[in-house]
């Protein structure tokens, strides 16, 4: 993720702000220009906004959640009941009546706003892109399995407690788990049925992944009563992605994007370490690229892996596990870059 300043003073503001602290003007993030700019309100309800420093904009408001203080995205639809492109994936939010339900929706909004970013910078299209599918949606309900369901990602509330989601990574040997890990991995699903299944890439995913009419439920149940091949760290991102090629893809499109986005905010915020006597990171210092639209899938490996390792090195040096507690198998490596070849090739129909 890029970084961002108040458009106001030039102070360094993070993404989830919605007033800056150094001068006190309002914060909003503009889905439309990517962007975090600083606000004064134009209407005597305080409603609608300007942007500071440009008179001429059109006038915005924050989005419908605002008032739960889950979202501080904009809209330009006039109409204050309108919620932001974001938001407007969700089809079911928490029951507020439930007590936590609001801290875990706001937690939840969080890593979905970081999701939805990353989706945005990919010019991948949120609402189908003409394919025939449905918008992405989101339905987060209480003790619900989380899953996806052609193009509904299910998020179980209880993974926005801390403890509850420490305890399922341990029930399922995990080396990490986190919400926006799980919502980077559904939304896999969603666009392997665009890019893959309606992409006309079948052959070319099979040929990687293995074929996908295997018997769903079978291979799951197969996992959870076997585990993971024994071998399965030769072959796969993670132990999960052995249990069936859609979970292999999902578990690589995943990773996919946290290497992008760490690269990108590596890169923003000028931290791009280089691996001393590696190949990987040889060509340090790197030139300047959008991690998410340009260069090749070479390029961002060799951006990542010294990256990781630093990361990794601090997170030990501050007694915390691994910042990235995976190992890339070649066979990975090659479904990774199918998966940038995806993402880049994409065209809207
Ligand atoms: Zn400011
Ligand atoms: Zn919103
Ligand atoms: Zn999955």
């Amino acid at each position: 993720m890029r970084t961002f300043t108040c458009s106001a003073c030039n102070t360094t503001v993070y993404f989830e702000n919605s007033i800056c602290l150094t001068c006190g003007s309002a914060l909003g993030f503009d889905p439309g220009s990517l962007n975090m700019v600083a606000l004064q309100s134009v209407s005597p309800d305080g409603g609608l906004y300007r942007k500071i420093g440009r008179p001429n904009s059109d006038a915005v408001h924050y989005c419908a959640n605002a008032q739960y203080s889950v979202c501080n995205w904009l809209s330009s639809v006039q109409d204050p009941s309108v919620t932001c492109v974001a938001c407007d994936l969700n089809r079911t939010i928490p029951n507020l009546s439930e007590q936590g339900s609001l801290a875990a929706w706001a937690e939840l909004e969080r890593a979905k706003k970081r999701l939805v970013y990353s989706l945005l910078r990919f010019h991948l299209p949120l609402d189908g892109g003409g394919s025939g599918a449905g918008p992405l949606t989101f339905d987060f309900a209480r003790d619900a399995m989380t899953g996806h369901l052609d193009g509904v990602v299910t998020v179980n509330v209880r993974e926005a407690d801390a403890v509850e989601r420490e305890r399922q990574r341990q029930i399922f040997d995990e080396p990490y788990r986190s919400l926006l890990g799980h919502l980077r991995h559904e939304s896999g699903h969603y666009y392997w049925m665009l890019l893959v299944e309606r992409g006309g890439q079948l052959a070319a995913f099979r040929a990687l992944f293995n074929d996908e009419r295997d018997d769903y439920s079978a291979a799951l149940d197969r996992h959870y009563q076997y585990g993971a091949p024994f071998d399965w760290s030769a072959r796969y991102v993670s132990a999960y992605a052995s249990a069936h090629p859609w979970e292999d893809w999902a578990e690589t499109w995943a990773h996919y994007l946290h290497m992008v986005d760490a690269v990108d905010t590596a890169e923003a915020i000028g931290m791009e370490p280089r691996a001393v006597g590696m190949v990987s990171g040889s060509t340090w210092p790197f030139s300047l690229t959008d991690a998410y639209r340009d260069g090749s899938f070479a390029d961002l490996m060799a951006r990542w892996i010294p990256l990781g390792l630093a990361m990794n090195t601090l997170s030990r040096s501050m007694g915390h596990n691994d910042f990235y507690p995976f190992v890339i198998p070649a066979a990975a490596y090659e479904k990774l870059e199918f998966v940038h070849r995806m993402v880049r090739s994409y065209k809207p129909q």
